[in-house]
């Protein structure tokens, strides 16, 4: 029997790629105007990293995280997201010492062990940007503009991007005292998960997919009613700010983060194109982490944008497989040398050619440049190639003319270079 894949970890074949490259590069380009610089970072950290940053009752900390020790015994966990081991990364290479803002961004794979399905599965792709410096919500406002634009860019249909508010170490403790009294008063309507952890993490039972949490919870305490005057300010000063960007938004009151270093802003690209996986996108502030982790206290804030959920979206608008510019095919041997000198050239130039390398029939050569979706076939037979002469075809306009072999190659790239989109 032949050995398969991992459950929920995927292969990204020819035919899908392109929707990912292209995905890829967009976010380069935008993210290079808005001044970020790519940082990688390892897939595996030491497990202490994401328990300390992400916490312990969160959903990815208690049953998500594939963690393994290693030869030499030290526990080691692939991550499960991007933010902890880029901050790692930020505090041991003092970054900090380089520049008073940090504008970071990362792209790659995250683990997780979670139930397979449509959207969500164990080897994910994230890409992640991060400001690193700036309390100001200026920078709230800016990473948001530069998130919403990238979607636009993309003309992702069907997103909406919703903020909220968590506080911060002075108003959330009180929230979080308000909603568990809330929670006690309706703890029979509430689902065994979230009465077993109602105490230590109250917010995670207003994300809670079952439907008896959920119409108890309709008429919670929400955290915008109990932010601090300084948090109050700043999510007023974002919603001010992103207005004046013209970057459109809804206000969630009840959107909380599957991860517990979220203070003030955050917020979610959602759609309702991909039926329960609706969030695209998260993100937040976390203006702890750094120092948590042992780091200067310096504020931040960041995304992750998820790419199976992005290529889904798109996957469904268009194909974007690469066209060839020129297959060449030919009869008989001489003729396919010479096909395979040309091809060579004109590749060398960096034109996306091919040809028959197995002496098939003309047909059946044609009906791979067919496949291919070549724009242009060149065609040289045994008797034609000692005229020096072959038959140039463009598929488009299904037109033939003869050609002069003869300094093909370089007329063939400057028209094909002339029809290049940039
Ligand atoms: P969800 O609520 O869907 O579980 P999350 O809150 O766990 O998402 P984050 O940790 O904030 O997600 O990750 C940011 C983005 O990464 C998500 O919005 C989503 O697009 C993507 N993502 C998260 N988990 C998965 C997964 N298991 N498979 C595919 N994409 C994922
Ligand atoms: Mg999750």
């Amino acid at each position: 029997m032949s050995i398969t894949g991992i459950k929920g970890m995927n292969d990204i074949l020819p035919g899908e790629i392109e929707t990912w490259q292209f995905l890829e590069e967009q976010a380069r380009r935008v993210f290079n105007a808005f001044g970020f610089s790519e940082i990688r970072v390892p897939i595996v950290e030491k497990t202490e990293l994401f328990s300390r940053s992400i916490g312990e009752t969160t959903d990815i900390v208690e049953k998500e995280m594939y963690t393994f020790e290693d030869k030499g015994g030290t526990s080691i966990t692939l991550r499960p997201e991007g933010t902890a081991p880029v901050m790692r990364a930020f505090i041991q290479n003092k970054l900090y010492n380089k520049d008073s803002v940090s504008k970071l961004y990362y792209l790659g794979p995250m683990f997780r062990y979670e139930r397979p399905q449509k959207g969500r599965y164990r080897q994910f792709y994230q890409i992640g940007a991060e400001i690193i410096g700036v309390d100001d919500p200026k920078i709230d406002a800016q990473i948001l503009a530069m998130l919403s634009h990238y979607f636009e860019t993309l003309q992702v249909p069907d997103v909406e991007l919703q903020i909220n508010s968590l506080g911060c170490q002075e108003c959330r403790p009180i929230y979080r005292k308000a909603l568990i009294d809330f929670l006690e008063s309706q703890i029979d309507s509430l689902c065994e998960d979230c009465v077993r952890r109602y105490q230590t993490n109250p917010l995670r039972t207003l994300d809670c997919k079952s439907t008896g949490c959920k119409n108890a919870t309709l008429s919670a305490p929400d955290m915008l009613g109990h932010l601090c005057s300084g948090c109050k300010a700043h999510f007023d000063c974002l919603c001010e700010y992103l207005h004046s960007l013209s970057v459109p938004y809804q206000i969630n009151p009840r959107m909380v983060r599957g991860l517990d270093y979220y203070t003030k802003t955050t917020f979610e690209m959602v759609t309702s194109t991909l039926g329960a996986q609706n969030a695209v996108a998260a993100g937040g502030r976390y203006d702890k982490l750094i120092s948590d982790l042992g780091g200067p206290a310096l504020p931040g804030i960041g995304f992750a944008v998820g790419l199976e959920r992005l290529a889904l979206m798109l996957n469904e608008q268009c194909s974007r497989l690469p066209r060839l510019e020129l297959f060449i095919a030919t009869i008989g041997e001489k003729a396919s040398r010479m096909g395979l000198t040309l091809l060579t050239q004109l590749q060398r130039q960096g034109i996306r050619a091919d040809m028959d390398y197995s002496g098939k029939s003309l047909k059946a050569q044609l009906r791979r440049a067919d496949k291919l979706a070549a724009k242009r076939v060149l065609i040289v037979g045994e008797e034609e190639l000692q005229k020096g002469l072959g038959q140039l075809r463009y598929m488009d306009e299904s037109s033939q003319r003869e050609v002069s072999l003869n300094g093909l190659e370089k007329s063939l790239a400057e028209e094909i270079s002339l029809n290049l989109t940039p």
